[in-house]
């Protein structure tokens, strides 16, 4: 019997990297996982992966409000209440202090800061008594990498959301944490070191953790189904890194 049997869960950004391995991992122990993503093609596969029995893909964006509203009425649909909300889609790109264009913050903190808020926000009816909410930040919240100054900022500001949240939900039983990953193997990483700005290579990275390697998605799966289960019972408005290390010696 999984950890999460009988539960309902919304993963956004589930169709690819972490937010596919966790959305794999929290099947396993027994949730049914709404997906979220703009690619149908690539929640399609996912469903396919984790199995119709288990999982459920509505395509859409989370900067769109009406979009939001379509995932959830597809959640309040199968009348279960909802459980656990991984928080997970995010962008990145580069641009210095000079180089940001309005374009550039809106695009990164229309995903990243208001995505975020509104996808919690809008869950906020549905959510059960004893409900987790797992908000994606990143280490790079605390770093001071040249060009990716906006990408920190919003990744800040969602590390920010989740000491007010929980703090404003505790009230009903709802645990709000934060999980940092460090440098993980996804897609998303292979779009940002591939391109035009990005200052270091994958082995670069390596070679700065701990560790000696970056993370795989599972790993960061394996810390989000935790924070999701009763597990975590005594765990609120923290902040869980899973970076090899990375921040902490
Ligand atoms: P990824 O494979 O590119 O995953 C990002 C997912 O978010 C994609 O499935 C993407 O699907 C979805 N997404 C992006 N914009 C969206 C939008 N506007 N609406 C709905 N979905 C959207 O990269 P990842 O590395 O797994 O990233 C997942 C999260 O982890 C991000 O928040 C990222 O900032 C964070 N993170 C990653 C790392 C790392 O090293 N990989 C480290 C720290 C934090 P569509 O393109 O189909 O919409």
């Amino acid at each position: 019997m999984g950890q999460l049997e009988g539960k309902t869960a919304v993963v956004t950004g589930g169709g690819t990297g972490i937010g596919l391995a966790a959305a794999v991992r929290l099947a396993a122990e027994g949730a049914h996982v709404f997906i979220t993503g703009r690619r149908k093609a690539e929640l399609d596969a996912a469903v396919e992966t984790i199995g119709s029995a288990g999982a459920t893909a509505v395509s859409g964006d989370v900067s769109n409000l009406a979009d939001l509203d379509r995932l959830y009425d597809a959640v309040r649909a199968r009348g279960r209440g909802l459980d656990v909300v991984f928080a997970n889609a995010g962008t990145a790109s580069f641009a210095t202090l000079e180089q940001t264009t309005a374009e550039h913050v809106d695009q990164i903190f229309g995903v990243n800061v208001r995505g975020t808020l509104f996808t919690v926000q809008k869950a906020l009816p549905l959510l059960t008594d004893g409900a987790s909410v797992i908000l994606n930040s990143s280490v790079r919240a605390g770093d001071g990498v040249a060009a990716f100054g906006t990408y920190a900022a919003s990744k800040a500001a969602i590390r920010s959301f989740a000491r007010t949240w929980a703090n404003e939900l505790k009230g009903r039983n709802i645990r709000v944490n934060t999980i940092s990953p460090g440098t993980i193997d996804t897609p998303g990483l292979d779009g940002v070191v591939g391109t035009e700005g990005a200052s270091v290579t994958k082995s670069q990275f390596a070679a700065g953790i701990p560790l000696g390697r970056i993370g795989r998605p599972e790993e960061v799966a394996a810390v989000v189904a935790f924070l999701a289960s009763g597990q975590s019972s005594y765990i609120l408005g923290a902040n869980l890194y899973v970076d090899g290390g990375e921040k902490q010696i």
